[in-house]
Formats: structure tokens, C-alpha cells, sequence
């Protein structure tokens, strides 16, 4: 067994923001993730803005470079955290295959989110993949997923990929809906997925931007979406087909094409279906946080019907219920990394606190770091689901109530 002040877990940009800070400050750490590769989901980001591209594997490597000016840190890859559990005072923090255990004083988790798949017949053929799977190999691999593919759901991660794989060359026949009908019944449903582009309206066309306070009033926002050709509104490099829905997946050995139906709300298909020849598909059910390892450590999450929105009870430097156990980045809730960024300072910040024992924290830094992470709120591009600032507002109100209480 090996041991060190702090473990992190997860090197995306909210662990290796951390890193950095805890680096910085001298502080023996170790940051364990189980990609070959640190960057997180950072490694396949890629955006326009204002003209200047944001490209999230250069963002990983600064990091990574900060990083190793920090000889205090080091970097364990291709290793799972599959256990957590505290003894006399320190955490056990077991690690897959041959690799033992850790014992740490403190330990952030930043194991950020992972997609929901969404079920349509025949999704186990070659060449259906979620959206993210298609993210990783044009953008992290530099490999076409297909020749011409279909996004399936409507999410900001759809909308993304699809302006992503447009700029890399690959041909997509556009986003339509998924077929309506459990295990997620929301997913599926029109006037809910339509009550969502509301968010995304920065990424429409211009002409289209002035619907949006038409868009926010449900009756309108139905006749508006129902009103859109078959073929669909050019939006982020391809065409939101906000009035078609996926049936099935077909093919024999691998896929073919998807069979679709015009759709005019939750009621039952307006037309006729038809196959349009695709040769891969991509899923988007959008993205939950994976709290998994902050439940086997016993600290209190607060759950949600469905496990969608499961996010652990933690305050505002992402202290949890668990003693010297920090939270950082997307398992508080689906957000951008510079968002996760922002936290990981601010986790990093709590745990120098902890190992301190330090009552008065430094608080004109707290404040600094807080207002960097409202700052990254503000500037963010995408809000990938409208429910998270109410979730993340309980979360909060959970702790404040949970220290009343003490
Ligand atoms: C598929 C997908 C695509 C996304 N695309 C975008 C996008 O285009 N634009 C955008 O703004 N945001 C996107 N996001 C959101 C993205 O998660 C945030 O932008 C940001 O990367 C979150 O940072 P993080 O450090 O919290 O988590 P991540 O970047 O997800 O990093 C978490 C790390 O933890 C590691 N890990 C998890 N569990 C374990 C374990 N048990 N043991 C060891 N290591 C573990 C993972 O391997 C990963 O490297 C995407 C998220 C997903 C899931």
C-alpha cells in the first residue's frame, strides 16, 4: 500500500485544476484516473467563439504542463477507484486490477458525468454509438464514425457533436426525436423536448432567434415546431428535425438505416414512415453525474427518481457529510469545464483548509475563486439541461440546513 496527503480522483479539468492548486501549494497528492490519457472529457471539446477557437485539448495540456512544475503531484493512469471507505481516520481508496490500495488523508472526487443511452430497437448493430462516443473518435482520434450518420434525441450535447462532425466533414442526415415510450418516457416526449430548444436558442439561426419568447408558451412553441419541413431548419451545421421520429434502427449485419415517421406531438405518427440510408447512428440522451464513489464512501447525495440527477450534498468549497471528502467539477451537476475548473480550485481550496485544520480559511480567496466560478456560469455557451441550477439549489439548501441542524 502506498499513501499520499490527498487522492484525486478523475484527471479531467476539475481534478486537474485541483492538481495544480494543491501542486502549487506543496501538498503530496496523487491523481488517479482510469483512461489511458488525462484530460477528461476536455480532450474533445471543441468550440467557435467570437471568432476564436477554444480547444479543449490545448486547455488539457496547459494543465498538464502546470503540472508538472508540481513535483509534489503524480499521475496514476489506466487505474479505476472501484472502493472508498475510511478507517482510523484515513481513506482506504482501492484500486483496480494489481495497483492495491491508497491511504490518503483527504480525497477529492471529480469523476465528472457519463451519457444516457437511449433505447431503440436493434441499438446493439455495429455502428450505433451515443453521441459522445462519436465525439471522441472524430475529435480525441481523428476517425470518421461513418459516411452518413443520424443523431437520435435532442440534447446540447446533440447540437454540439453535430456542428463538431460538420466541421470535420461527415455527412448527418439530421437530429430527430427518439421513439416515445419507457424506460424514459420524457425523452420521448415532443412538447418536452421542444420546451427545451428554448435553451439553445443561441445556437439557431439568426432569423429564427426572435421566436424564442414564442417558443417559451407551449401552445406556440407546438404549432412552430409542428410547422417545420420534413427535411428540417438548418441549426449547428446540420438540420433539427424537430417533427420526425426514429422508429428503429435497421440493418442486417451492421447499420443501414433508421426507419422514420413524421410526428405531430406525443399522439400517434401524422404519415408515413420511411428508412433514410445511414451508416451510423448517434444516441443522445443527454448526461448524469456519476456520484457512485461519493455513495460508497457514505457521504449523503441527494437522489432523484430514475438516479438521473443524483448529485452529493456539499458546500460551497464542495465539502461532503464525509470528513475530508471533496467533490469537484461534473458530479455536482452537468456544467462546462470551466465551470469544473473553477470548482476544482475550489475543492482544492477546501481541502488545504481541512489538512490545515485551519478554522479562519483564507477568505479573501474563497471569494476570488468563487467569483471565477459565477464568472464561468456566466460565460458559459451551452446549458445542457434546464433542470440543474433548481437541482444544485437543493443540494446547497441541504447542506446550509444539514449545519443548522449541528
Ligand atoms: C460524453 C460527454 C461529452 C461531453 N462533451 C462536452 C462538450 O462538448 N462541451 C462541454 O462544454 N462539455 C461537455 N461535456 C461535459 C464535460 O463533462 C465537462 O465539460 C467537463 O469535462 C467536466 O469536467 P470534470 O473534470 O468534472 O469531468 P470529466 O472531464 O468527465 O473527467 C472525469 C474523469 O474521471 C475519470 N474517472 C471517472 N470515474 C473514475 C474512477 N472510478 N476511477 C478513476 N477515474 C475515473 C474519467 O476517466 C475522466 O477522465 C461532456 C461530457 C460527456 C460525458
Amino acid at each position: 500500500m502506498t499513501s499520499s496527503d490527498v487522492v484525486i480522483v478523475g484527471a479531467g479539468p476539475a481534478g486537474l485544476k485541483a492538481a495544480v492548486y494543491l501542486g502549487r501549494a506543496g501538498i503530496d497528492a496523487c491523481v488517479v484516473d482510469e483512461y489511458p490519457v488525462a484530460g477528461g472529457r476536455l480532450l474533445g471539446q471543441r468550440y467557435r467563439q467570437r471568432g476564436h477557437w477554444w480547444v479543449g485539448r490545448k486547455v488539457a495540456q496547459e494543465l498538464l504542463d502546470s503540472l508538472s512544475a508540481c513535483p509534489s503531484v503524480r499521475l496514476l493512469l489506466h487505474t479505476s477507484v472501484v472502493g472508498l471507505s475510511r478507517e482510523d481516520d484515513r481513506w482506504q481508496i482501492r484500486l483496480s486490477g494489481a495497483d492495491g490500495n491508497i491511504e490518503a488523508k483527504a480525497v477529492i472526487v471529480a469523476t465528472g458525468a457519463s451519457e444516457v443511452p437511449i433505447p431503440v430497437p436493434n441499438w446493439t448493430l455495429p455502428g450505433v454509438m451515443t453521441v459522445g462516443g462519436a465525439q471522441v473518435m472524430a475529435n480525441v482520434h481523428g476517425v470518421r464514425p461513418g459516411q452518413r450518420g443520424l443523431i437520435i434525441g435532442l440534447g446540447a450535447l446533440s447540437f454540439a457533436v453535430a456542428q463538431e462532425l460538420a466541421w470535420a466533414n461527415v455527412e448527418l442526415a439530421g437530429i430527430v426525436l427518439p421513439p416515445f415510450g419507457p424506460p424514459f418516457r420524457w425523452l420521448g416526449s415532443v412538447d418536452e423536448q421542444w420546451s427545451r430548444l428554448v435553451h439553445w436558442m443561441h445556437l439557431a439561426p439568426i432569423w429564427m432567434r426572435p421566436l424564442q419568447p414564442a417558443l417559451m408558451r407551449p401552445q406556440w412553441c407546438r404549432r412552430i415546431m409542428a410547422a417545420a419541413p420534413r427535411r428540417g431548419l438548418a441549426v449547428a451545421g446540420t438540420r433539427l428535425r424537430p417533427n420526425v421520429r426514429a422508429l428503429r434502427i435497421v440493418g442486417d449485419d451492421r447499420v443501414q438505416g433508421v426507419e422514420l415517421v413524421p410526428c405531430q406531438g406525443d399522439a400517434e405518427p401524422s404519415g408515413k414512415p420511411w428508412v433514410e440510408p445511414v451508416d451510423f447512428v448517434c444516441l443522445s440522451g443527454g448526461l448524469r453525474p456519476v456520484p457512485d464513489i461519493v455513495k460508497a464512501a457514505g457521504a449523503a447525495v441527494l437522489e432523484s427518481p430514475g438516479g438521473l440527477y443524483d448529485v452529493p450534498v456539499s458546500g460551497p468549497l464542495g465539502e461532503t457529510t464525509a470528513p475530508g471528502l471533496f467533490v469537484a467539477g461534473n458530479v455536482l451537476g452537468i456544467e462546462g469545464a470551466q465551470v469544473a475548473m473553477a470548482q476544482g480550485q475550489l475543492a482544492a481550496l477546501g481541502t488545504v483548509c481541512w489538512l490545515t485544520h485551519s478554522p479562519d480559511r483564507s477568505l479573501e480567496q474563497e471569494r476570488a475563486f468563487l467569483a471565477e466560478l459565477e464568472e464561468a456560469r456566466r460565460k458559459t455557451l451551452i446549458l445542457f439541461d434546464p433542470a440543474w441550477p433548481e437541482v444544485q439549489c437543493r443540494a446547497e439548501q441541504a447542506w446550509r440546513s444539514r449545519g443548522e441542524s449541528h
